[in-house]
């Protein structure tokens, strides 16, 4: 058992007492194995609960469960009301547990809890209910025939929708609760059934979404949880050959991997990666709101977006105003614990991430950046680095061209509106953009030329469950949320009948 931090809120404490076991068909259950693993507070480095470490043999069970679910269970048999009310029903049972969601997030993510309250939990909440809607909403085509070789033949044909059948669904750290409703949400409105392994840094959210999945009453081994690390338990899902469908959101280098392991039985595959996306601010915008535009795309949720305004173009005749307005909203951030409330920005997730970041700090400045605020780690326990705006960035930097994930923007100034897209699409990535301006025409020009799966015209970071997110070029295959994401559970069956 762990001893409780000081960290640790009250109210918490029981959950936190109990077994954090795996969820297969219904029942919680320890690893094969008998291994579990550390959760740590990132804003303490503190142990704060300890987790049933699943690996294959644990898999194994999940998908057995998953599979009998899907083919004989009761999930199959049900209709697609029974099974709307019941995803509805996942969605207000997260909103009565609001305070407790969003505690687990702060203490296992970081991030200020005010922000889990009502950006995380908030969005997981109305996924569900999004979702819950399309569930009856499923529906195939008619279609007319003109068989060239069957002249006067006549044919009535329609499209079946059926679900994809078990899916497997891996998910990151940043967002530990909302990217699982975004997983989850599809799949069970389309009728399959899953295995889900959150991020061996915050499984603790989707263990309590599990326990409230099976009060809703969905049925037992509709959703498996296996918790776990991802060499073991989530390649373990990736290459599963009674897994019909792999769903992933992480980095482009484990979304490579994810896509060999599923070649041994093609399962189909859809990736959520990485992006280093374009922040744009014409010099006719609203400064002020382009500013605090920016400071927000790159500092919200300690940098840890996969879709991050981390590229900042700044018109020539403004950088240097704008520039020194996102240094100076940074330099004024309050940095802490997700529990205090005046905290704007928490620590990041782990020592590997805090590692990572603070590498890429110094290697930005050795290349030729110059911090205008922040630039090192914050010396206190815990994984906190200061709010980072590097200025003289060029394209060659590691800064420019990797992603970071973490609360570092690199600020370029450009000339006018045709270099402006070759600069913004000078990337391996294409997940989102922004571009502040209040010139219509010329927003519209950019949103049509830029490479990326989400454009935002003066805003950032705005999601919403109806509105599809996924990405261009190494940002990913497939689109999550809106009607797009049922897409990637469905499969489209013919009908041919000779009248
Ligand atoms: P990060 O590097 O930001 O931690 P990852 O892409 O490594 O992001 O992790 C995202 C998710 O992918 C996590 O749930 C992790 O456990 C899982 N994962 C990591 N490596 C593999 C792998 N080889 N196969 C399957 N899943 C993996």
């Amino acid at each position: 058992s762990v001893a409780t931090p000081s960290s640790v809120p009250t109210s918490l404490q029981s959950f936190l007492a109990s077994p954090k076991q795996l969820l297969i068909n219904g029942v919680w259950q320890n690893a094969k194995s008998g291994k579990s693993f550390d959760v740590y507070d990132p804003a303490t480095d503190q142990v704060v609960a300890q987790v049933a470490q699943g690996e294959a043999a644990d898999v194994n069970l999940a998908v057995q469960a998953a599979r009998q679910a899907f083919d004989n269970g009761p999930w199959s048999k049900m209709t697609a009301s029974q099974r709307g009310r019941l995803i509805w029903k996942i969605g207000d049972l997260i909103e009565q547990n609001a305070d407790e969601l969003a505690q687990l997030e702060t203490l296992d993510n970081g991030k200020p809890l005010g922000v889990a309250k009502v950006a995380d939990v908030a969005l997981a909440a109305d996924m569900f209910r999004y979702m819950a809607g399309w569930a009856t909403k499923i529906e195939g085509n008619t279609i007319p025939l003109n068989v060239p070789y069957a002249p006067g033949g006549e044919f009535q044909a329609f499209t079946l929708k059926e679900p994809v059948g078990v899916v497997g669904q891996i998910i990151p750290w940043n967002f530990p609760l909302l990217m699982a409703a975004w997983k989850l949400g599809p799949a069970l409105a389309t009728g399959c059934t899953i295995v889900l392994k959150p991020a061996e840094q915050t499984p603790l959210s989707a263990i309590r979404l599990g326990e409230l999945v099976q009060e809703a009453g969905v049925p037992d081994g509709v959703v498996n949880i296996v918790t776990g690390f991802g060499e073991t338990a989530g390649a373990a899902i990736a290459s599963h050959d009674d897994v019909d469908k792999v769903a992933f959101t992480g980095s482009t280098e484990v979304g490579k991997l994810i896509i060999q392991a599923a070649t041994g039985n093609l399962k189909k595959v859809t990736l959520e990666l990485g992006g280093k996306s374009p922040n744009v601010v014409f010099d006719d915008a609203n400064i002020d709101e382009a500013v605090a535009g920016a400071a927000d795309a790159i500092f919200f949720n300690q940098g840890q977006v996969c879709s991050a305004g981390s590229r900042l173009f700044v018109q020539k005749g403004i950088y240097d105003e704008v520039v020194a307005g996102v240094s100076e909203i940074a330099a004024n951030m309050k940095v802490g614990s997700g529990f205090d409330e005046s905290t704007q920005m928490g620590p990041l997730v782990s020592r590997e991430q805090f590692d990572r970041v603070t590498a890429f700090l110094k290697a930005g400045v050795a290349e030729g950046a110059e911090a205008s605020a922040g630039g090192a780690a914050i010396d206190r326990p815990g994984y906190f680095v200061q709010p980072t705006v590097l200025k003289n960035a060029s394209s060659d930097m590691s800064v420019v061209r990797e992603e970071i994930f973490g609360p570092v923007v690199a600020a370029m100034p450009f000339g006018d509106e045709s270099d402006l897209v070759s600069q913004a699409n000078n990337s391996s990535y294409g997940l989102a953009a922004g571009i502040w301006t209040r010139d219509i025409s010329k927003a519209h020009r950019f949103a049509k030329q830029v490479k990326a799966g989400t454009v935002w015209i003066n805003c950032y970071s705005i999601f919403d469950a109806a509105l599809p997110f996924g990405g261009y070029k190494q940002s990913g295959w497939g689109r999550e949320m809106g009607h797009a994401a049922l897409e990637n559970y469905l499969q489209t069956k013919s009908v041919c009948i000779s009248l």
